[in-house]
């Protein structure tokens, strides 16, 4: 837990998060990040796909602030999206409201959301909405109510720690609903602390979803939640062309391979661009461990969390030395 309670203060330092996108790609976050820029990522996504892999792609950003920043977020996306089509690609987006100015303004956010979602429309793309902390809940599902009236290329994500999922995953089963565990620190009167009780949760949701619901994903690296979802799905009857396994690029890589392989759809999480950082915090709250699969690349041996603090200390003690 203090492990975990330091990685989530490190994951909203502003100076590391700007360091990190100066350095990061030489650290090694190319392991899990499909590439700077659109090409790159159109490889990256063109290699998933020959392994019968598809891709959920994210332009890196969030909690944004500045109008000028989330305009160029949504220009950046649609160009996403027709790079996506001109490529042929096995893909569609996922995004954050907060990258598209939910902080500013609704309506601002909403508009910006609006242009995205109608290109994809006319190209046949689906957008996944990622759900984010729950100061952001209410207005994401406010936004994707809204945007329901006018199109159907859209879905989200159910977050099995907060207690309310149960009766969300009621009112949104019409929809291609994501499944996940929950990625950000949340309050213990609205959302489950306990890892038996998330799992717990987590397993009921994607059940009721598989029977009741449109198109599922259940998105985790966790084998024992896997497993238990390929003998649900046969004692069920459940067919592969109703659900999929998602995983984030980079992380279990074989297991990926070998899901797909055993024909079980499987879509891969791709993110891309510099804005990594509180990314791949979240990703060191999850698992520390996860820490290896960046550093190993940079340092060619396996390391563990003390090196991570340490060059992220290093890093901040540099800058504040240059800043002084
Ligand atoms: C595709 C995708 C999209 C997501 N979208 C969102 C979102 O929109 N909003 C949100 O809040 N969260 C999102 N998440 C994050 C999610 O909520 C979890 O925080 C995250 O997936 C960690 O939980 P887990 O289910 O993968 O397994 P964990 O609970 O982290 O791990 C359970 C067990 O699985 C095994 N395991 C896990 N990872 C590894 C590994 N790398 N190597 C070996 N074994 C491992 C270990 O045995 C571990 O004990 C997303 C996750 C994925 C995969």
């Amino acid at each position: 837990m203090l492990i975990k309670n330091f990685f989530i203060s490190l994951s909203q330092n502003q100076l590391l998060n700007s360091l990190a996108k100066k350095y990061g790609t030489k650290l090694g976050a190319r392991t899990i990040i499909a590439g700077t820029n659109i090409e790159e990522m159109i490889q990256s996504v063109k290699e998933l796909n020959h392994h019968g892999i598809s891709a959920t792609v994210d332009n890196l950003g969030e909690f944004v602030f500045v109008k000028k920043e989330a305009i160029e977020a949504k220009k950046q996306i649609i160009r996403v999206i027709e790079a996506i089509y001109n490529n042929n690609a096995d893909a569609h987006i996922s995004l954050k409201p907060t990258q598209l100015g939910l902080d500013i303004n609704y309506d601002f956010c909403l508009n910006n959301l609006k242009e995205i979602v109608e290109v994809a429309s006319n190209y046949n793309i689906f957008i996944n909405f990622d759900m984010e902390d729950n100061s952001h809940l209410q207005s994401s599902f406010d936004l994707i109510d809204e945007l329901s009236n006018e199109y159907n290329n859209i879905g989200t994500v159910i977050q099995a720690y907060f207690f309310q999922s149960e009766d969300n995953i009621k009112k949104y089963k019409n929809y291609r609903l994501r499944i996940v565990k929950g990625a950000y620190k949340e309050p213990e009167n609205i959302a489950y602390q306990d890892k038996k009780d998330i799992d717990r949760n987590f397993i009921q949701l994607i059940e009721y979803h598989l029977l009741n619901g449109k198109y599922t994903s259940i998105a985790t690296h966790d084998h024992h939640i896997i497993n238990h979802v390929k003998k649900f799905v046969k004692e069920n009857n459940i067919t592969k062309e109703k659900f999929e396994f998602q995983m984030l690029y980079g992380f279990r890589k074989d297991l990926q391979l070998q899901l797909a392989s055993e024909g079980f759809h499987f879509c891969t999480y791709v993110p891309f661009g510099s804005d990594w950082y509180g990314y791949f915090m979240r990703r060191l709250v999850e698992r520390p461990e996860n820490i290896n699969l960046i550093f190993r690349q940079a340092f060619n041996k396996r390391t563990n969390i003390l090196i991570g603090i340490g060059v992220g200390a290093i890093l901040l003690g540099r800058h504040s030395k240059k800043s002084k």
